[in-house]
């Protein structure tokens, strides 16, 4: 039976689908702000239903499991699983898949992209490239990383950010827990500039028609733009400055605009700046990526809506707690701990618990058994 989950207390488990914000099923509506929890539930479902194209994705949820941040309670999440089975229940032919894709047609679809971007020669910057510069990384990664275009390095072998620059956010992401398998890295023009100026207006609008493709087939959720270039064309403004440091919600995906690697080369001093954003950027990948496995790595239960929290969840971590902390007081001290450390926050009555990340609990308990 597919089941609504709790992202940070359950995880998420092989097939489940995130529906919370940000994403495209996000709820528009906010308890309180219009009207209490049955009247948003209820404009939820009627917002859905008059949005065909949402309506035409919801075979995609049929027989998952929905994660989202706003279990346990009963939420948005619920109403779409509703749906989803709903229309399964009706054998509701007119449900397809985005565009009609399932995985495979995807990986079809971008191949086709592929190949045509490669004999692309619709800007000028056609004439002076060696070889058109796609992607690398896997496009069902989360994580997707818009640099501006491709440089030298990149231009000579085909794949972009290879060069210093390159290794640069490598090692960036290396240091952040970020996995090369965890992402997918293009540019704003597929094209390399001739000695590497930017790229022209007409040069960027021209390329979206590659790059607006690939971000209409996948949909990743998080999008970080590298430099000025990369955040002008997605977010509009001029100065990278005023974009830095925010997470920025719009077409139901989180927009992150941070220093383009080449940049810190010029300018080290900027690379504590940086590196705040990429610790930002890590968190906010692992949100959407799910938790970590609970300690002892029993399955996750089933959510229990009607009491509001998961109690296995709870009941498997709180000896753990007990036994490392011993009482109340020491508890508190626990709860600064994780709420410094991971913004968790934790009551040692487990009543109030809110969301904390199991593989926290774990790594902090050992610390301080080894202690
Ligand atoms: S930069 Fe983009 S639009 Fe211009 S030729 Fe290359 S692939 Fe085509």
């Amino acid at each position: 039976m597919p089941r609504v989950l709790n992202q940070r207390i359950d995880g998420m488990p092989r097939n489940g689908v995130y529906v919370g914000r940000p994403s495209r099923w996000g709820s528009p509506f906010v308890i309180g702000r219009d009207g209490d929890r049955a009247e948003v539930i209820r404009k939820y479902e009627e917002y859905l239903r008059s949005r065909q194209d949402l309506m035409a994705q919801l075979q995609e949820l049929r027989g998952k499991d929905l994660v989202c941040w706003c279990a346990p309670l009963p939420c948005h999440a619920d109403v779409l699983l509703r749906l989803a089975n709903e229309g399964d229940a009706m054998g509701d032919s007119t449900m397809t898949h985005a565009g009609g894709n399932t995985g495979e047609d995807q990986t079809q679809k971008h191949e086709a992209l592929r190949t045509a971007a490669l004999s692309c020669t619709a800007c000028p910057l056609a004439t002076t490239r060696q070889q058109v510069v796609f992607s690398r990384g896997d496009p069902q990664a989360r994580l997707w990383i818009v640099g501006e275009g491709p440089g030298a390095d990149e231009d000579s072998q085909g794949a972009p950010f290879i060069g210093r620059a390159g290794q640069l956010l490598d090692k960036i992401l290396e240091a952040a827990g970020i996995a090369q398998d965890e992402i997918f890295i293009t540019n704003t023009v597929l094209c390399r500039p001739p000695g590497n100026r930017v790229p022209t207006n007409d040069e960027i609008t021209t390329c979206a028609i590659h790059r607006d493709a690939l971000l209409d087939l996948w949909r990743p959720p998080l999008v970080v733009l590298l430099g000025a270039t990369a955040a002008r064309t997605f977010l509009g403004g001029n100065k990278l400055a005023d974009l830095r440091g925010q997470k920025i919600e719009r077409d139901g995906r989180v927009y992150f605009a941070t220093f383009h690697p080449a940049f810190l080369l010029r300018d080290p001093r900027q690379k504590p700046l940086a590196w705040k954003d990429w610790q930002t950027i890590r968190d906010e990948l692992r949100v959407l990526s799910g938790g970590d496995t609970p300690p002892g790595g029993a399955p996750v239960e089933e959510h229990d809506h009607a009491a509001g929290y998961n109690h296995s969840v709870v009941e498997r971590l709180m000896p753990y707690i007990e036994q490392t902390v011993g009482t109340p007081k020491g508890t508190g001290r626990l709860v600064q701990v994780f709420h410094d450390r991971c913004g968790v926050v934790l009551d040692h009555n487990p009543a109030k618990v809110a969301y904390f990340s199991p593989g926290d609990v774990t790594e902090l308990v050992q610390e301080r058994q080894a202690g």
